[in-house]
């Protein structure tokens, strides 16, 4: 077997333990005789695997008891959609801060049912900063305000939660699990599975057990949070083996000793990866130091031409996917949770003795 060091902005890589576990798993899953995946959701062993999954997924982020915990399909994208069809109305506005590509999606998809204003938009500078919240033009009473905290793209992060108290919705996809966050100074947070959490095909969304009241009546039965909330997430076949691979993924971090420990070395992770950057004339990250992602690190190279040849030797090394998004170029490496500190060190050397050679 041979596995690489995979830097994928998402679907992404999984840690090697948890995936030496569902291999083992898969024949005879919990001594059932049958994989995970041909049990009933419904069946006494999977509704016991839901619950550890909620339980476990509570005690990682301190989720307070007062909001619900639901696993979804349709990914973020149908949360973008959900967030507004749940919180506001036609008669309503809310709030957008623009600071990347997926927020610039969020408040499109919102226009289709309220009204929208863009608070803060930082495609001035091709998203390389978060606008200071001093400059946020706020509406009085908007129905909530959307953010991501982690703009996958461009890599920029939220440092900070907005101030006051407007309803705060989060679309954490790709930095949910990555360090403690403080979830009650959220209304909503949601987030895609395939960056942090496990495979593509499940979504968890966390939200205020109040705001399940505002959704009209006449929404599509999956469109409702409360469908969910009210079923244990069971309103219709979940998709079971991603649930699955979750639960295994929250059990590896708790026996990681939880977010704290994740922080120190996402810390880590990425402040020796964005030094080695900052120390090169070679490579350059555009994005404000103070509004730097954790999870998603874009760099150039001063000298374009040579892109091509850096990712086909990257590749060669055993480093793979590192090319930027088409909407930026250059490269991105993707240092979520579960890419280890040994890969950012491989990436560091091999850049380093790239710049040695063609530099
Ligand atoms: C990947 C990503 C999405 C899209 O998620 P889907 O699950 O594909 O819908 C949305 N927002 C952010 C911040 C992302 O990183």
């Amino acid at each position: 077997m041979s596995r690489v060091y995979n830097f994928s902005a998402g679907p992404a890589a999984l840690p090697l333990e948890v995936l030496d576990i569902i291999r083992d798993d898969i024949p005879d899953w919990e001594g059932t005789g049958m994989s995970v995946m041909e049990v009933s959701h419904r069946g006494k062993d999977f509704v016991a695997l839901a619950a550890r999954a909620e339980a476990n997924l509570r005690e990682l982020l301190s989720i307070p008891a007062d909001y619900s915990v639901l696993f979804t399909q349709g990914g973020a994208t149908l949360q973008m959609s959900m967030v507004p069809m749940n919180l506001a109305g036609p008669e309503h506005t809310a709030d957008y801060v623009i600071s990347g590509s997926w927020g610039k999606k969020a408040a499109a998809e919102a226009r289709k049912f309220c009204t929208v204003n863009i608070a803060a938009d930082a495609s001035d500078e091709k998203f390389t900063y978060i606008p200071d919240e001093s400059s946020w033009r706020r509406s009085d009473n908007a129905a909530y305000i959307h953010i991501t905290p982690n703009e996958t793209i461009a890599g920029v992060e939220f440092h900070f939660v907005p101030s006051g108290d407007a309803i705060v919705v989060g679309d954490m996809s790709s930095t949910i699990l990555s360090r403690p966050i403080d979830v009650s100074r959220y209304g909503v947070i949601y987030a895609g599975a395939q960056k942090n959490i496990g495979p593509a095909g499940i979504t968890v969304v966390i939200v205020r057990n109040d705001l399940l009241e505002r959704a009209p009546a006449n929404l599509p039965h999956l469109m409702i949070w409360k469908s969910y909330a009210e079923s244990e997430s069971m309103t219709n076949t979940p998709p079971t083996f991603a649930w699955y691979v979750a639960d295994q993924v929250f059990q590896y971090l708790l026996r990681l000793g939880g977010l704290e420990a994740m922080a120190e070395i996402n810390n880590r992770k990425a402040s020796k990866l964005y030094a080695a950057i900052d120390e090169s004339s070679f490579y350059s990250n555009p994005v404000r130091e103070n509004c730097r992602s954790w999870m998603n690190v874009p760099f150039v190279l001063a000298d374009a031409s040579l892109d091509a040849k850096f990712l086909e030797e990257s590749v060669a090394a055993g480093l793979a996917n590192l090319k930027g998004h088409r909407s930026v170029g250059g490269m991105r490496a993707s240092i979520y949770n579960a890419v280890p500190e040994a890969a950012v060190d491989a990436l560091i050397e091999f850049m380093a003795e790239f710049e040695r050679v063609n530099g």
